[in-house]
C-alpha cells in the first residue's frame, strides 16, 4: 500500500474483472463474451471512420448513434447517453444521482461493480438478500433510500425480474433514481425501456459488449428521462469529454442497424443455452433458470473450487465466485456448441472420475 493513496483507495479492494488469458488454445467462457463475431458492417463503418476522421476530436455527444438508437429503441435521442460501455455509465451514475453518505439499495448478489463504485464514489449501501431460489424479492426495497440499482437479467444468478416488480418497485420510489442494468437482457426478461415515459425515476442501462458481440468496443447506453441524462452528460463533462471515440461511434451506430445478425447470434446462443441446461441437468447438475448467456451451475458431490481448478489444468476457463451463498457454483458463459461441448465432456469426467 502506498503512502500516497487516499484512503477511500485503501479501503476498496477492487474488484478484478474475469481474466483475459493468453495461452495458446483455450476454452474461454469465463467473462460472457459472446462466441460470434458481430455483424461484418460493424468492421466496415470502424474501417471508414478510420480514413476519414480520426484526426478530429470525436462528437462528444455521440449525436448520430444516439439518433439510430432512438429509432431502434423508440426512444427520444435527447434521453438517451453513450458512454464506453455500462460501466462507464454506472460510475457516472453514482457521481450524478447520489452524494457521499447517500443510502442506496441493491441484491446482495449482483453485479460485484455496484459495490465497488458505491465504496469509491462515498455513496453508503445496504444490500436486500435474494430469496431461497435466488429470486430478487421486490418488497426488499421499498424501504427507504436514496436510489436502487438491479440487474435485469440479475447475475451472476442469471434470472429475470418480472416485469411488473420494476415497475411497483419504481412507483414506491419516486423520491429517487432506479437504476435497471440491461446487461443481459437480449437473451431473455422483459425490458424496462417502455416504461421510461411514464416515469421520470427510471434509467435504463444497456450494453454493446454480450448481445451485440462488441465487448472490445466499450459501447454502452442509458435511456430516461432528459433531465437524468443531463446529469449524466455534466458529469461525464467534467471528466472528460470523449469518452466514447470515432470508430466506436461508428461501429455501434452500424451494429444497432444488422438486426439480421444480432438476431441470428441470439437465436443461436440461447439454442444452445437450453440444449447444455438439459444435458447438465440429465448429468446431475443443478443449474439456476437463465435468462442470460450464462448459466450458474453447481454439483452437489463435488465442490465448485475442485471443478474450477481441474477445468483450468484443461485450459477450460469458467468463473468462481468467493461470495456467500454462490461459492459453490460455477458461471458458465454460453460459447459455441463446440465449446459447450468440451465443457460438458470435461465436466462428467470430472464428476465421474470424483465420485
Ligand atoms: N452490468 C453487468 C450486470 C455486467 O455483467 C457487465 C459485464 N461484466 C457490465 C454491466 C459491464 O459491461 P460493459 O462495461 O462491458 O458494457
Amino acid at each position: 500500500m502506498n503512502k500516497y493513496w487516499s484512503e477511500t483507495i485503501k479501503g476498496i479492494a477492487p474488484y478484478v474483472p474475469g481474466e483475459q488469458p493468453r495461452a495458446g488454445r483455450l476454452v474461454k467462457l469465463n467473462t460472457n463474451e459472446n462466441p460470434y463475431p458481430p455483424s461484418p458492417e460493424v468492421l466496415n463503418a470502424m474501417k471508414a471512420a478510420v480514413t476519414d476522421k480520426l484526426r478530429l476530436y470525436p462528437d462528444p455527444n455521440c449525436s448520430r448513434l444516439r439518433e439510430t438508437a432512438s429509432r431502434h429503441y423508440g426512444i427520444p435521442a435527447e434521453q438517451i447517453f453513450a458512454g464506453n460501455g455500462s460501466d462507464e455509465i454506472l460510475a457516472f451514475c453514482f457521481k450524478a444521482f447520489f452524494d457521499p453518505g447517500d443510502m442506496i439499495l441493491f441484491p446482495d448478489i449482483t453485479y460485484n461493480f455496484y459495490e465497488v463504485y458505491a465504496k469509491l464514489f462515498g455513496v453508503s449501501y445496504r444490500t436486500v438478500p435474494l430469496t431461497e431460489s435466488f429470486d430478487v424479492p421486490v418488497e426488499g426495497f421499498f424501504t427507504y433510500n436514496d436510489g436502487v440499482i438491479l440487474a435485469n437479467p440479475n447475475a451472476p444468478t442469471g434470472k429475470a425480474i418480472p416485469l411488473e416488480n420494476i415497475e411497483a418497485l419504481v412507483k414506491r420510489n419516486r423520491q429517487a433514481v432506479v437504476i435497471v442494468d440491461e446487461a443481459y437482457i437480449d437473451f431473455g426478461g422483459e425490458s424496462s425501456i417502455g416504461l421510461i415515459p411514464k416515469y421520470d425515476n427510471l434509467l435504463v442501462i444497456r450494453t454493446f459488449s454480450k448481445s451485440r458481440s462488441l465487448a472490445g468496443l466499450r459501447i454502452g447506453l442509458a435511456m430516461g428521462h432528459s433531465s437524468l441524462i443531463e446529469a449524466l452528460i455534466r458529469v461525464r463533462d467534467c471528466i472528460n469529454c470523449f469518452t466514447v471515440d470515432w470508430i466506436a461511434q461508428a461501429g455501434a451506430i452500424a451494429s444497432l442497424e444488422d438486426t439480421e445478425t444480432f438476431t441470428r447470434n441470439i437465436q443461436s446462443v440461447i439454442a444452445t443455452r437450453s440444449r447444455i441446461t438439459s444435458l447438465l441437468r440429465q448429468a446431475g447438475f443443478q443449474v439456476v433458470d437463465s435468462s442470460t448467456n450464462f448459466l450458474l451451475i453447481s454439483h452437489p458431490k463435488v465442490e465448485a473450487g475442485t471443478l474450477n481448478d481441474a477445468l483450468r489444468r484443461q485450459n477450460i476457463f469458467v468463473r468462481l465466485f468467493p461470495r456467500p451463498r454462490i461459492d459453490n457454483y460455477l458461471r458458465v458463459t454460453i460459447g459455441t456448441d463446440e465449446e459447450m461441448d468440451i465443457l460438458f465432456e470435461a465436466l462428467l469426467n470430472l464428476v465421474h472420475g470424483t465420485q
